[in-house]
């Protein structure tokens, strides 16, 4: 459990270990992109210690300094090259939070807060209808709570509502019922995971969405929780514990990592899928949480599918541009950041490039449309659904 300490004295403490290496400055897609040094993580360390040493602290923020800030796609690159090991995402978020106290805070994140407070979810709609990516499975809504299950579900807004990615929910859905695993889908009682707001900084909504999500999985009883999101996932990993102040006592798995189980017990085969087929490792998925192999033994384990790594993977992945919404509040510069991944795959010479995250098969999917490729873009989910014999 990390703890999360925003407070000056701590964002000092770390500010003041950067040995001002520039090691981050190679890796962080903003500023290969901006090409601007007021972009780099190094920068905005040395900006920060200026704004710190200032009395009171942060009394005058530059607006470039806030806005590159705001630009961070959190996709983590910066840490695992820091040689001073600085804890680098509690500093970003940290800054945020001072930022947001501020009202240094772009207008889409405190748009996206007050629908999370009002609706429970990303896009201000009915929370009721978080089901509704179901209504064509035979037996709905009854089959989505089984009596006695074997697993809960936790979709994430938005799997559960953009019309694009609904179908991973329902591929994930198609597979349980296929193999005959009670599967209970939270729907209308799944709250925002909060991780829109974690990754700004702001810890009053995120902190009360947690409390909510929480006590609906202990009210229903349920000890094993399969994600289909890999940013959901990491709040209940890395914030929920702290906001519950201890271990939440439940398990937690992203559906790669459930489904590559599956495999290995026999329970899960598939057809063969003849195709030249890549993996784009999702940043939340992989440096934040360290899921690498799961996606990877699924795709393995499917016949006649040759599959390939792309030029940057794993640990070293690129980030597709879709982390910590910002498409939302700098476009321009999320398509930007996207191309170098899209050129990635191109070179690949695949027909099939699947990952694991609804955020990044959306940038993905558009990505490589915009381009006219012919490249098919899936999530893991989806290529299993339609692949399942058992
Ligand atoms: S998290 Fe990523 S985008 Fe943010 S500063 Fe670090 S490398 Fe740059
Ligand atoms: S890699 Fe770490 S120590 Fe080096 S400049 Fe970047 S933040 Fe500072």
């Amino acid at each position: 459990m990390k703890n999360k300490d925003y407070s000056f004295s701590k964002l000092h403490a770390e500010a003041f270990t950067c040995i001002q290496c520039g090691y981050c400055r190679r890796v962080c897609p903003v500023y290969q992109k901006i090409g601007r040094e007021s972009a780099t993580p190094r920068n905005k360390v040395y900006q920060l210690q200026n704004l710190l040493s200032s009395y009171p602290p942060f009394a005058n923020i530059p607006p470039e300094f806030a806005e590159r800030f705001w630009q961070c796609t959190h996709c983590r690159r910066c840490v695992d090259v820091c040689p001073a090991h600085m804890d680098l995402m509690n500093l970003w978020q940290g800054v945020k939070h001072q930022l947001a106290k501020r009202g240094a805070v772009p207008k889409q994140i405190m748009a996206t807060k007050q629908r999370i407070k009002e609706h429970g979810n990303i896009f201000a709609n009915p929370n009721e209808v978080r089901s509704y990516w179901a209504l064509s499975l035979p037996g709905y809504p009854e089959v989505l709570r089984p009596q006695d299950p074997e697993i809960a579900v936790f979709v994430g807004c938005v799997a559960s509502f953009y019309p694009l990615l609904v179908t991973i929910p329902l591929a994930f859905a198609q597979i349980m019922l296929k193999l005959g695993i009670k599967a209970y889908f939270l729907g209308a009682d799944e709250y925002c995971c909060g991780h829109p707001l974690i990754t700004a900084g702001e810890v009053a909504v995120s902190r009360e969405v947690a409390r909510k999500n929480l006590a609906k999985i202990r009210e229903l009883g349920l000890e094993k929780l399969v994600f289909l999101c890999p940013s959901c996932l990491s709040s209940w990993h890395e914030d929920y514990p702290v906001y519950n102040q201890g271990e939440l006592g439940i398990t937690l798995v992203h559906y790669t990592e459930y489904l590559a189980d599956l495999v290995r017990e026999g329970r899960l085969q598939f057809a063969p899928y003849p195709h030249r087929t890549t993996y784009h490792d999702p940043c939340d998925l992989g440096r934040h949480l360290g899921i690498y192999d799961p996606p990877r033994r699924i795709l393995q384990s499917i016949p006649e599918l040759e599959f390939v790594e792309l030029a940057n993977n794993r640990a070293d992945s690129l980030c597709c541009g879709g982390g910590a919404s910002l498409h939302m509040i700098d476009q321009e510069l999320a398509l930007g950041i996207r191309h170098a991944r899209l050129e990635q795959i191109k070179a690949s010479g695949v027909e099939t490039v699947v990952t694991a995250c609804g955020e990044c098969r959306q940038v993905l999917t558009f990505g490589l449309q915009d381009v006219k490729s012919a490249i098919r873009v899936l999530d893991i989910a989806e290529l299993a659904a339609e692949l399942v014999v058992n």
